[in-house]
C-alpha cells in the first residue's frame, strides 16, 4: 500500500482519490463494507487499530463472553452459501467461536487484502473544493477517498474510571474489553470485579471458579435472566438452514431484528394466575423470553413492576444469604430500561464461600492503593482487579478521531450537546461521511448484525444510485436532521428506558451529554423509513 495525499486535479476537473470509500474499523461492519463495496464495483480500504478482524469478538476475550442473540440469527445473511456452510455449535455462541466465524468470512471473501491492521485512524478532514476526504493514520500516513464510513463500533472504546491512586496499584489491572492475549492466570488469586453489567455478569461465575477469593464491587444491581444456553442439535440446525431465507425476512421485519415477537396482550388485561403462568413458562425457556410476555413492559410502569418483581422473587429464591439477596434485588429502575442481561449461574455464584458482594453505592470506592482498593469504610487487598466498567458507547470511538467537515468545523464541537445525525447515517456539515449503526438508529437495540447489514446495504445502494446519476456529494439537511433527532427523543420519552442511568443515555461517562442515543420505534419501522426516504429521492439529504 502506498502513502498518498490528494493528487493533482485530473482533466475532468475532479480530484483523483486513492479510494472511493475508506472504512474505519474491521469488525462485522467494516468487513461487510469491504465485501459490499467491492461487489458493487467501488474501490474500498479499511483501517483497523487491532491486528485482526472481528472487532468486539476479538477484543472481548474474557472468560464467559458470549452472544445474547441466538447464533443462527447473529450472523451474516448476504450469502446463502455462507449461512448454509457455517455450523454454530451453541444457541448463544461463545466469543471465540464468533471470532472464528469472522476470520472464516475474512478468508472466504479475501477481505484482508483491503484491510490495513495495527493502524488507527486519527483524523478525517473534508476538502470542500475538491469534495474528498483525507484520512490520517497514527503511522502518519494520509489517504484520500470520496466517501468515509465510520465502522468504528458502538462498544469499542473501553471505559476505565480514573480512580485516584490507580497508578500505585502493584497488581494486575484488566478491562474486559481489552482482555490480554493468552489469557490471565486467576488461579488461587484475590480478584476484584468492578461492574455488574452484561460483561461482569458473564465473567463473574467464571472467575469464581478459578480465583482463591472473588470480591464483586457492585454499584447498581442488574436484572439477569437465565440464558439456558444449549448445544445446537443437528436436527435444529438442519431445520433452521432449510428455512433461512424466510427466517431472515422475519427477523428483518421484526422489532429487534430477531425472531422474538412480543405478546399482543397488555399486562393489565391478563388475569393474575395467567400472568404468573406465562412468566414461569418464559423463565423456564430462558433467554429474553420473559421480556416478550406482555406488550407494554417497556412503556407501562405497572406491567413493568409485575415482571421486575417476578425476577426479584427468582433472585431471592436463588441466593441463600439474605443480605446478599437484598443487595442483588435493590434495583430501583424498570426492567429492560438498561440492556437486559442473560447469565448462567450468576446468582448461584453468590452462594459460594469464595465470593463476596460489596455495595459500592453505599460504600464508594475512594482510591486505589499499592495493594488494593479503598472504599470509604474499608480496605480490600487484591492481586488482580478486573474492570467490567463498560464503554464510552457510540460517540466515544468517533470523538477520538479529529473529524473536520465543511469550513473545518470539528465534529466534537458540533456534537458537544449530543450527537447530531440524520437517520443515524449522516451528519449535516459532514458531506460523504456515513456512520454504521450510528446515533439515532436502532443500533444496539437490534440484533447488530442485522442492523449492520441494513446500514451497509443502504449506504452501498446510495453510492450506486449516485454513481448512476453522476452525483458525488451527499449531505444530511439540517432541517431533516433536527426533525429526526426530535423524533428519536420523542419516542424514547414515551418509554421507560429514560428512567435508568444507562449508557444508552451516556450517563456512564462523566460529563457526557445525556441524550438517548437510539431509535426506539422498532427496527422494522426504522428499516421501512430508510427505504421510503431512498425511494423518495433521498428525502432529507442534499445530493449533487
Ligand atoms: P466492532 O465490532 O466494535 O468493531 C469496530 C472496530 O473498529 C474495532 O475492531 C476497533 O478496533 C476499530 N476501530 C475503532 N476506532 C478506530 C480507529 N480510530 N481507527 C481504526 N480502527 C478503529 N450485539 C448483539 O447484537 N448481540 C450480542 O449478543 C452482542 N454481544 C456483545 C458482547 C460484548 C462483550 C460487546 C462489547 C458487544 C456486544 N454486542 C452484541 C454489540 C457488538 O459490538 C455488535 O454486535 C457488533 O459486533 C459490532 O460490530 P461493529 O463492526 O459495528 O463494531
Ligand atoms: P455496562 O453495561 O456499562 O456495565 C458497566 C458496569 O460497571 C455497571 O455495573 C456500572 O455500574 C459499573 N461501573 C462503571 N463505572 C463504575 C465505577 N466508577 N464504580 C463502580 N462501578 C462502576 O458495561 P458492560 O457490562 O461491558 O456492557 C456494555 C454493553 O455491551 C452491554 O449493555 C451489551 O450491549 C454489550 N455486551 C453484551 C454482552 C452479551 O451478553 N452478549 C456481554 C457484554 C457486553 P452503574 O450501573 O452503576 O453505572
Amino acid at each position: 500500500m502506498t502513502t498518498s495525499t490528494a493528487r493533482a486535479t485530473s482533466e475532468s476537473g475532479r480530484v483523483e482519490v486513492d479510494y472511493d470509500v475508506i472504512g474505519v474499523g474491521a469488525g462485522f461492519a467494516g468487513m461487510y463494507l469491504v465485501q459490499s463495496m467491492r461487489e458493487n464495483g467501488f474501490s474500498v480500504h479499511v483501517f483497523e487499530a487491532l491486528d485482526e478482524v472481528g472487532g468486539t469478538w476479538y477484543a472481548n476475550r474474557y472468560p464467559g463472553c458470549r452472544c445474547d442473540v441466538q447464533s443462527m440469527e447473529y450472523s451474516y445473511s448476504f450469502d446463502d452459501e455462507l449461512q448454509q456452510d457455517w455450523r454454530w455449535t451453541e444457541k448463544f455462541a461463545p466469543a471465540g467461536e464468533i471470532l472464528e466465524y469472522a476470520k472464516h468470512v475474512a478468508d472466504r471473501y479475501d477481505l484482508k487484502r483491503d484491510i490495513t491492521f495495527d493502524t488507527r485512524v486519527v483524523a478525517a478532514v473534508y476538502d470542500e473544493a475538491g469534495n474528498y476526504w483525507t484520512v490520517t493514520t497514527d503511522k502518519g500516513h494520509q489517504f484520500t477517498s470520496r466517501f468515509v464510513v465510520m465502522t468504528v463500533g458502538s462498544l469499542s472504546e473501553a471505559l476505565l474510571p480514573q480512580f485516584p491512586g490507580i497508578e500505585k496499584f502493584s497488581g494486575q489491572l484488566i478491562h474486559t474489553g481489552a482482555w490480554p492475549q493468552g489469557g490471565v492466570d486467576l488461579e488461587g488469586k484475590r480478584v476484584a470485579v468492578i461492574g455488574t453489567g452484561s460483561s461482569g455478569v458473564q465473567l463473574i461465575p467464571e472467575v469464581a471458579e478459578r480465583a482463591g477469593h472473588l470480591t464483586v464491587l457492585q454499584r447498581t444491581p442488574a436484572y439477569v435472566l437465565p440464558a439456558r444456553n444449549v448445544e445446537l442439535s443437528d436436527e435444529f440446525v438442519t431445520d433452521f438452514r432449510s428455512r433461512y431465507g424466510e427466517l431472515r425476512d422475519k427477523a428483518r421485519n421484526s422489532r429487534a431484528g430477531t425472531l422474538k415477537f412480543p405478546s399482543d396482550d397488555l399486562g393489565a388485561d391478563v388475569p393474575e394466575h395467567e400472568r404468573q403462568r406465562r412468566m414461569e413458562e418464559a423463565w423456564a425457556i430462558g433467554g429474553t423470553e420473559l421480556m416478550q410476555t406482555f406488550k407494554d413492559i417497556g412503556v407501562n410502569q405497572e406491567t413493568n413492576d409485575i415482571v421486575a418483581d417476578f425476577v426479584k422473587s427468582k433472585i431471592r429464591a436463588a441466593v441463600s444469604d439474605r443480605a446478599t439477596a437484598d443487595l442483588l434485588t435493590s434495583m430501583t429502575y424498570p426492567i429492560g430500561a438498561k440492556r437486559i442481561i442473560l447469565g448462567t449461574d450468576y446468582y448461584e455464584t453468590y452462594n459460594r464461600d469464595n465470593v463476596e458482594l460489596v455495595d459500592v453505592s453505599a460504600d464508594p470506592i475512594t482510591a486505589f492503593t499499592e495493594t488494593g482498593i479503598e472504599t470509604r469504610n474499608a480496605h480490600h487487598e487484591f492481586d488482580v482487579v478486573i474492570f467490567a466498567t463498560g464503554f464510552d458507547a457510540v460517540t466515544g470511538p468517533i470523538s477520538k478521531i479529529d473529524v473536520r467537515g465543511v469550513g473545518g468545523a470539528a465534529l466534537v464541537d458540533e456534537w458537544a450537546g449530543g450527537p447530531r445525525v440524520y437517520l443515524g447515517l449522516g451528519s449535516h456539515g459532514f458531506p460523504n461521511l456515513f456512520f454504521s449503526t450510528g446515533p439515532g438508529s436502532p443500533g444496539v437495540l437490534a440484533n447488530m448484525v442485522v442492523a449492520i447489514e441494513q446500514h451497509i446495504d443502504w449506504i452501498t445502494r446510495t453510492l450506486t444510485d449516485m454513481r448512476e446519476r453522476n452525483q458525488t456529494r451527499i449531505e444530511a439537511s439540517e432541517t431533516a436532521q433536527d426533525e429526526w433527532i426530535q423524533q428519536v427523543a420523542d419516542i424514547a420519552n414515551q418509554t421507560l428506558a429514560i428512567k435508568a442511568d444507562s449508557w444508552y443515555l451516556g450517563a456512564n461517562v462523566p460529563g457526557k451529554p445525556r441524550v438517548f442515543m437510539f431509535y426506539m420505534g422498532g427496527f422494522s419501522t426504522y428499516r421501512a423509513t430508510c427505504e421510503k426516504i431512498r425511494e423518495n429521492g433521498y428525502e432529507g439529504f442534499v445530493i449533487r
